[in-house]
């Protein structure tokens, strides 16, 4: 076993267009901080390396639709994430990110020096180019019917109606979602990572790390197995890392060369000595990752360091599988999460409650379900129960006799130095399991500890002993405080906030892992702190308005019947049917939008109603590009009494709905079949 003197361990770099959820922190925040500092504790020489990936093609699609510059999504989305990280004590030396002008200069010299070491190879193909935008368009720039399922609607990456993936080129009546216009094909040429030919390279590296995950190692073997295909490491876009080549006007790299950089770029902002981290064949790189990154991460870029041939390469890629939530797939897009900003709001110092529950239930070697429910009963029959329990009692109790202070231990009875034996094994037991990876299991360690604790207490009853044999009740004290001193450091990786209050609570500096195991922690006569509880009960409703938010705030949400639904404005007041009955309501199609000179809310839209076509005037331009709603069916209030808007006569109104952050979206049928002119009712 080759002995290190440092090691880099990197998390996955989250992408910048969104919040970070539990599936995030399970997958990979929590295992990889858990390491960490486990390692730290131990003294050892390591650095944490994280950052926001900010380039990619749907940060730029996401920048369209908030109507804003793809530097004002990164900039929202990097500190929100930043501050959640902090918050919920994920330790990193450096929480970077890939818009710093480091990266882009280490970025950029990365491709330059394989580019004049001939890496790669140019190759000129046909991509679909909007004419009229002026821009080649990335898969999802571009929809069209589906080959497969006929939905109209399908992305050049993926049909998300029937879930093929796809390639621009697969589309049927492909259309440009920047213009609305049928795209043309234009020859374009791009750079490529020439995987086949390094294919050798890559087995044997693959093969010489057998050690790996099973899940890990064996989607490597697949890919292996199907055999590497020539990459292109560059793209038609104008977000991201420039291509530092003279012919490459209008491109950047590819978003998943640029990313794992990124690692690099942060150890170099973080230190001047950041190469001996990267080069030196004495420092471990792990990897920390989500399953969905494992090629990425364990073929592509080890290739990348080959190439350039100074770097050391990952030594372990630990990945984990999924976390879903109630049973069903966490998805961002239907809103199927819980959110940890929300978390840390709605549990104000609970961080390491929901710690312990996601390192107890980690999807280690398979998907595993979070449930509220699970997360009430962890925290109430464990942690409450038997951990907080135990610290409590041994507190209570050495107040009570001792005045709060570590009586001493005369005489130990054989069950005494069989549970001081016991107690001896633990932080190589815990520590085994971290270095393997296994978190659940050191996990269910540690709590074993506090487990004994509880039984010894149980078993020798200071409380009935005290007024016959204060002695000995001294000794069991002891012991106990002991065994607290010794869970104030073993916890400390896995839920660092409550190790903290431990420590307070017995008046001690943090330990170090190595000072663990033994009996003599505490020294006799030293003052503990006050008694306070490091853990609380948490409510049935608690969890019942978790679970309702859950519910009220997904995108497809059927709330159940009765539910008030406090983020709504409240209901106005009733009406009878024939109020409702004199408003006439169709269906009518956009066919032309145009933005109203002097008016930056207004848009004058064209639409065929199906009993004419009428101009009418919506207050939506805020919310809507003119090139994005035209074609677009709608319900229109056709018997409102015209009025004159900025000059423009206004012959009806668009049914729009309010969302929480304001913005006002269509209501719109979604069925194909609806005709203009059918009346809503
Ligand atoms: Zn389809």
């Amino acid at each position: 076993m080759h002995s290190y003197k440092r090691h880099t361990v990197t998390a996955a770099l989250p992408y910048a267009n969104g919040g970070l959820h539990i599936g995030h922190i399970a997958g990979c925040y929590l295992p990889a901080d858990i390491y960490v500092r486990y390692l730290r504790s131990r003294g050892k020489d390591i650095l944490f390396i994280c950052g926001s990936d900010e380039h990619g093609v749907p940060i730029t699609i996401r920048a369209r639709k908030e109507n804003c510059t793809p530097q004002e999504i990164v900039d929202k989305y990097h500190s929100l994430m930043k501050r959640t990280f902090e918050e919920f004590g994920i330790a990193f030396s450096i929480y970077s990110r890939t818009s710093s002008p480091v990266h882009h200069q280490t970025a950029s010299d990365f491709f330059k020096k394989l580019y004049d070491k001939g890496v790669f190879t140019e190759s000129v193909t046909e991509q679909y180019y909007d004419a009229k935008a002026n821009q080649f368009l990335a898969d999802r720039y571009i929809t069209g019917t589906c080959p497969k399922c006929g939905n109209p609607n399908a992305y050049g990456d993926q049909c998300e109606r029937c879930g093929t993936s796809l390639s621009p080129m697969d589309l049927i009546n492909p259309v440009s979602t920047l213009s609305g216009e049928k795209p043309i094909l234009k020859e374009t040429k791009n750079w490529f990572l020439p995987l086949d030919k390094l294919q050798p390279q890559i087995e044997a590296y693959i093969n010489s790390h057998d050690d790996w995950k099973p899940n890990v190692f064996g989607q490597c073997k697949s890919w292996l197995n199907q055999g590497l295909q020539p990459r292109a490491m560059t793209r038609d876009l104008d977000w991201g890392v420039k291509v530092p080549l003279k012919d490459a006007e209008g491109k950047v790299l590819y978003v998943w060369f640029d990313a794992p950089i990124g690692y690099i770029s942060a150890t170099k902002e973080l230190t001047k000595d950041w190469e001996k981290y990267w080069k030196d064949k004495d420092t471990r790189l792990i990897h920390f990752i989500g399953k969905d990154n494992i090629v990425f991460h364990c073929i592509i870029f080890p290739s990348m360091l080959m190439c350039d041939g100074e770097y050391i390469l990952p030594d372990n890629v630990p990945a984990n599988e999924f976390l879903n939530l109630e049973g069903e797939k966490i998805s961002t897009s239907r809103n199927w999460a819980v959110w940890v900003h929300e978390y840390l709001e709605d549990f104000p110092g609970k961080q390491d409650v929901l710690r312990y529950v996601l390192c107890a239930n980690a999807p280690e070697t398979k998907d595993n379900d979070f449930t509220w429910a699970d997360f009430q009963t962890r925290n109430n029959s464990e942690l409450v129960a038997i951990l907080g329990n135990f610290v409590h009692r041994t507190n209570v109790l050495t107040k009570k006799y001792f005045d709060g202070k570590v009586p001493a231990a005369l005489e130990y009875e054989k069950s005494d130095l069989i549970l001081m034996e016991e107690m001896s094994r633990f932080p190589k037991k815990i520590g085994d399991a971290i270095e393997a990876f296994h978190f659940r299991e050191a996990l269910a360690e540690l709590m074993n500890l506090a487990r004994l604790g509880n039984k010894y207490l149980a078993d020798n009853e200071p409380w009935k002993v005290y007024n016959t044999n204060p002695q000995r009740v001294q000794v069991v004290l002891n012991l106990s405080l002991q065994i607290c001193a010794n869970l104030s450091a073993l916890m400390r990786p896995f839920m660092p906030f409550t190790s903290d209050k431990l420590c307070s609570l017995l008046n001690i500096a943090p330990l170090n892992w190595d000072a663990a195991g033994k009996a003599d922690m505490l020294r006799e006569g030293h003052q503990l702190g006050e008694p306070v509880m490091l853990f609380e009960k948490i409510e049935d409703f608690q969890i019942e308005k978790q679970i309702m938010k859950l519910h009220h705030t997904k995108v497809d949400n059927q709330p159940p019947v009765g539910a008030t639904l406090a983020v709504a404005r409240p209901q106005k007041p009733e009406i009878v049917f024939e109020d409702f009955e004199k408003m006439d309501i169709r269906v009518a199609t956009i066919t032309a939008a145009e933005k109203v000179q002097g008016a930056d809310k207004l848009l004058k839209l064209t639409v065929n109603t199906g009993i004419d076509v009428r101009t009418v005037v919506s207050g939506i331009a805020k919310y809507h590009k003119p090139e994005d709603i035209v074609g677009k069916q709608v319900c229109l209030l056709v018997n409102l009494a015209p009025r004159k808007l900025k000059g423009i006569e206004s012959q009806g109104m668009i049914l729009m709905a309010e969302n929480s952050d304001g913005k006002l979206i269509f209501v719109a049928p979604t069925d194909i079949n609806a005709e203009n002119g059918g009346i809503v009712k």
